[in-house]
């Protein structure tokens, strides 16, 4: 089933993501997540795309078992960065092939550690809203498309406004909702949601929440996408950051009261990065079915 279609009878969706795993053991620890994950009867599950290539291959793997194994409707990302036209097209082609019916179309990062393809790392499509153009006109109606949005900008836009009128542009191309990066200020996300409704962005908007579970990888995260840590958090986590269990219980107690107020202000769909991990997401979403602030 199309997201889209999810979305015009369930609101708020709840969804899980994933990343393809790199090793055999990796993947048999992500099929016992997926089988604690799936009894809360999400929405929706997703699997992310490997923007540097080794784990490409996996992300339709995991997105079928998904579908197929779990009985889940499943989302496939898909980055276009360092991929001409034609790897492009054969990649969505076989997603289509599979009964893939949705795709998140990212633009993807040039990754860090490799060096710059002859013909550089966007050859064909500078940006996702040239990706989601394409996609609308060649595949026209097989995929429901998401695209990404930042409540707090994305790191290389030179300002929030103008970074809103690209998301702006990418709804106008065809992309028929929004999940956002991670953040953990509601009030950030709440003047980003205002502000696409100012603009004339009707389409719906996910919320992404990280549950935090551990202390260096959240400050390595943040750092890399440009989400701020508010200064309530670092003081609270620091005298427990070597306390895994602390962090943890902070971090499902942090995530389940910023959903509480999203749930109350009606927020279209809570979209959780899982990081392959069932613990938090699932105490969160406990939690909030357990005083019905979630069906
Ligand atoms: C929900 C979510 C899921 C993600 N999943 C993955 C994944 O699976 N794999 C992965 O590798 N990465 C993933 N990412 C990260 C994403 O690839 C990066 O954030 C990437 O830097 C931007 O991708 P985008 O699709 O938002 O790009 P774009 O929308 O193209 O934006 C990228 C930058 O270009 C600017 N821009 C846009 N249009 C124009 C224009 N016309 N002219 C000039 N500048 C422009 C924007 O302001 C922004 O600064 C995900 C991010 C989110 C929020």
């Amino acid at each position: 089933m199309k997201i889209s279609d999810i979305l015009k009878t369930t609101r708020p969706t709840v969804s899980f993501e994933f990343f393809p795993p790199k090793t055999d053991e990796a993947m048999a620890n992500l099929l016992d997540t997926l089988s604690r994950l799936h009894e809360l009867r999400p929405s929706f599950a997703t699997c992310t795309y490997g923007a540097a290539g080794s784990t490409r291959a996996r992300t339709l793997e995991v997105t079928l078992k998904i579908k197929q194994q779990f009985k889940l409707e499943a989302m496939a990302h898909f980055t276009c960065v360092g991929q001409r036209l034609n790897d492009i097209d054969n990649v969505l082609e076989n997603f289509a092939t599979h009964g893939i019916e949705n795709v998140l179309a990212l633009r993807g990062d040039r990754p860090a550690n490799l060096p710059e393809p002859p013909q550089g790392w966007f050859p064909d499509f500078k940006n996702a809203v040239d990706l989601i153009r394409h996609l609308r006109k060649h595949f026209a109606e097989k995929f429901s498309l998401g695209c990404a949005g930042y409540p707090e900008k994305h790191p290389e836009a030179p300002d929030f406004e103008t970074d809103l009128r690209r998301l702006k542009a990418k709804v106008d191309a065809g992309a028929d909702f929004i999940i956002t990066q991670l953040y953990f200020d509601n009030a950030v996300f709440f003047r980003f949601v205002n502000r696409c409704r100012d603009i004339g962005i009707t389409v719906p908007i996910i919320a992404g929440i990280m549950p935090v579970t551990n202390v260096a990888q959240i400050q390595k995260f943040t750092a890399m996408c440009g989400a701020a840590v508010p200064e309530q958090m670092h003081i609270e986590l620091n005298p427990i950051a070597e306390d895994p269990e602390a962090v943890l219980r902070y971090g499902v107690d942090w995530s389940t009261r910023q959903c509480r107020e999203l749930l109350a202000a009606n927020v279209d769909g809570l979209h959780f990065y899982t990081l392959n991990k069932s613990k938090a997401t699932r105490q969160i979403v406990e939690n909030l079915r357990r005083t019905a602030a979630l069906r």
